[in-house]
């Protein structure tokens, strides 16, 4: 066991890890849709193209430092290169405090991290990159080679028919009713990928969920007449949203909190016997 007292230097630590991959993620988000190398150039002002100094790019801190502006140009910083690297350093925070210093941290970390980028990516170009389903099929195959996840092997394949199978079967039915294609197959290889990570009740948990997201998404980008009755609205960020609130409301015991909730509130009987 680790000792209690170093407890609060590693969610210290945990916090700055994800605000610098929050950082590495902005330029994910930015390149790899667009098939830019990821690892050179070094990152540059949309405005004025000047290479940007290490001291200006320090996650979030550059950011209120240079009052959101460039220091050559003046022209204006996106709020999202600090939202990114914020929502990074919460989430690798949040999960450090869910599922303690453990190699399924380190999993579940990683996991969420590709979300993160999936979601922007999705909003931005209504694609989920390959690159993404196969980096996640990397980690779900080592998490499973050594057993670094609290499920078996055989219970990551029935989540991986679980959650990529109805997205499957969804789409098929959808584009046979409307006779256009109702979900991209990019969503669908992401619930191959998530369900192998979550196994088959949480990804019945995080299908739900994504549902539930998805519907007030669309609902919501409706009313602001955002999008027309025919128009597509990314399924991708709904199923990541879905996904991430399965992963944050784990229990101590290894249970889910909604799981939970629903089986005592909804299924105790109290109105039936
Ligand atoms: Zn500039």
């Amino acid at each position: 066991m680790i000792v209690k007292e170093l407890y609060p230097f590693m969610q210290i630590y945990a916090v700055i890890i994800g605000l610098v991959v929050g950082s590495f993620l902005n330029v994910i988000i930015y390149r790899v849709p667009n098939n830019k190398s990821i690892i050179k150039p070094r990152s540059r002002c949309n405005g004025c193209g000047k290479q940007i100094a290490w001291y200006d790019n320090i996650p979030v801190l550059s950011y209120i430092a240079l009052l959101a502006k460039c220091r050559n140009c003046r022209s204006s910083i996106s709020v999202r290169y600090p939202l990114v690297e914020f929502i990074c350093g919460m989430m690798a925070l949040m999960l450090l405090n869910i599922y303690g210093p453990s190699y399924e941290f380190l999993v579940v970390v990683l996991l969420c991290f590709m979300l993160i980028a999936i979601t922007f990516i999705d909003v931005d170009h209504f694609v989920i990159p390959n690159e993404f389903i196969i980096f996640g099929f990397i980690i779900s195959i080592i998490a499973h080679t050594f057993n670094l996840l609290p499920i078996s092997i055989m219970d990551g394949i029935y989540g991986f028919l679980t959650f990529g199978g109805t997205l499957f079967i969804m789409g098929a039915m959808g584009t046979f009713v409307f006779k256009k294609e109702a979900m991209g197959f990019g969503d669908v290889k992401l619930g191959f990928v998530l369900g192998s990570f979550l196994g088959s009740e949480l990804s019945l948990l995080a299908l739900f969920l994504s549902f539930i997201f998805g519907g007030f998404m669309s609902l919501i980008l409706l009313i602001a007449k955002e999008v027309s009755d025919d128009h597509m609205v990314p399924f991708g960020p709904a199923i990541a949203a879905g996904t991430l609130l399965t992963i944050l409301t784990k229990t101590v015991g290894g249970g889910n909190h909604i799981i939970n909730w629903y089986f005592t509130n909804m299924w105790n009987g109290e109105y039936f016997f």
